[in-house]
């Protein structure tokens, strides 16, 4: 028996009307996969498997009420996509920012089931947030939503069921609140969030690790082509936790980082950022802009995106679809050679074939930024054992992961002509592991 890929695309469109992130996301693995099924594993067809995957095992929608600092009602929804246990309790990450809707959180829940099996720990795959926008809200405000939501979600996970994290719009403050309500309304200190602070089950490295495993995986690419990172222009989008860390790693690496954003436009600074910049670029918050007056030979270009800039690395760090086809030309047009992904699918699907054709390296984020979710497993371990590794110790495990997880792209990603498609080896060597235990576990 044997799959066509248009018309599962055309029977998960059905199913899923409305849902476009939702059916990228599920279009970018099964192009890869359906041929791989139908060459190696023609039975796993009868037994409907990838029709499985698209379905997720369960969906929570909620109401989340809670009360503004002027004491009026405010009402905001909730969800957490269970997407698939197959080989470990559901993992992966809360986001609240006003474009959550199903179609996003089921994209990035379907993203995190292959990113997870990647990492080689045994984690499922989920997503979870709302629409709430913490953008302007008070310390107290973020406080009352926090506990508001998990007085809700707290009833569907569990330390060895769903174990939530952070994502855009949470952090370590949001982890700790929500922490701190389970606790109250359980009894009971688990390892049921990760992403915690250090001092009260965190792990070392996890605030690092997206950023610092992106970098790891950059330097496997370069590595297995005979090139050293230093003295490589890399341009990078973003200005939160994952850009932060992508370019103090690069920073460390001898890398020059020409780029950071955010919504409001596009940081150059032609010199490259130091770590004494950085730093100073975390203190202006959202206002780049204000760079240029202490570091006179930057620029910042307003609602402009980084690819337009000469690199010979674009790290996309900020969101969904932030890198069109147009601008993917244009990175190749400027000489880059390696794109990795350190969002949730930031390249579009016409961006990804501007890259495949051209031959540059293109790095998938369920390989590339699995490193923040692999942290977090070994979070996971650390609570379950009641102990703290030394960062030295969890640095290294991080590293070895990323390094993994590159070896299982080339393994299953080689072309004909020697090319090593990143995202066909993530798609199918994250596909495989979840899909035999699957199938092992009957329906
Ligand atoms: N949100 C992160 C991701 O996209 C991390 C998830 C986690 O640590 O559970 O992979």
């Amino acid at each position: 028996m044997s799959l066509n890929f248009r018309s599962f695309i055309k029977y998960v469109e059905e199913r899923n009307p409305n849902e476009p992130e939702f059916l990228q996301a599920v279009a970018e693995v099964t192009e890869d996969l359906i041929p791989y099924i139908n060459e190696r594993h023609p039975s796993w067809n009868g037994l409907k498997i990838l029709e499985r995957m698209v379905e997720p095992e369960r969906v929570v929608s909620f109401r989340v009420t809670w009360l503004n600092d002027k004491n009026e009602v405010q009402i905001n929804r909730g969800y957490r996509v269970q997407m698939n246990s197959a080989i470990g309790p559901y993992k992966g990450g809360l986001r609240f920012s006003p474009t959550v809707n199903l179609s996003i959180l089921k994209f990035l829940a379907f993203e995190q089931v292959f990113k997870n099996s990647l990492t080689g720990i045994p984690l499922g795959g989920g997503k979870g947030g709302s629409d709430f926008d913490p953008k302007g809200k008070s310390d107290m405000e973020i406080m009352r939503f926090c506990q508001s939501f998990m007085t809700e979600l707290y009833r569907h996970i569990g330390a060895e069921t769903d174990v939530p994290a952070g994502d855009i719009g949470v952090g370590e403050r949001e982890v700790g609140y929500m922490f701190g309500q389970y606790k109250r309304i359980q009894n009971n200190f688990t390892g049921v969030l990760t992403g915690k602070g250090k001092n009260w089950g965190g792990s070392y490295i996890r605030p690092e690790a997206t950023g610092y495993g992106l970098l790891y995986f950059v330097q496997c690419i370069f590595e297995n082509n005979d090139t050293e990172m230093a003295g490589k222009t890399i341009a990078i989008s973003g200005a939160g936790n994952v850009a932060y860390y992508a370019a103090e790693k690069a920073i460390h690496l001898g890398a020059k980082v020409i780029t950071l954003s955010n919504s409001t436009g596009t940081l150059h600074d032609p010199d490259g950022f130091t770590l004494e910049k950085l730093s100073y670029v975390t203190g202006l918050g959202r206002e780049l802009a204000k760079y240029p007056k202490q570091y006179k030979a930057a620029v910042f270009y307003p609602e402009k995106k980084p690819w337009q800039f000469k690199c010979d690395i674009a790290l996309p760090c900020a969101t969904q679809n932030e890198l069109n086809e147009e601008d993917a030309k244009s990175l190749v047009k400027h000489g880059c050679t390696c794109v990795a992904e350190g969002a949730n699918m930031p390249s579009t699907a016409g961006a990804i074939k501007v890259f495949h054709k051209a031959r540059i390296h293109f790095a998938p984020g369920k390989a590339a930024n699995a490193g923040g979710v692999a942290v977090s497993g070994l979070e996971m371990s650390q609570n379950s054992i009641g102990q703290q590794w030394q960062p030295e110790k969890v640095d290294s495990r991080l590293k070895s992961i990323m390094e993994n997880i590159h070896k299982t792209c080339l393994k299953y990603g080689k072309e004909d002509d020697g090319y090593i498609n990143y995202l066909k080896g993530a798609n199918i060597g994250g596909f495989i592991k979840v899909a035999s235990a699957m199938k092992a576990q009957g329906l």
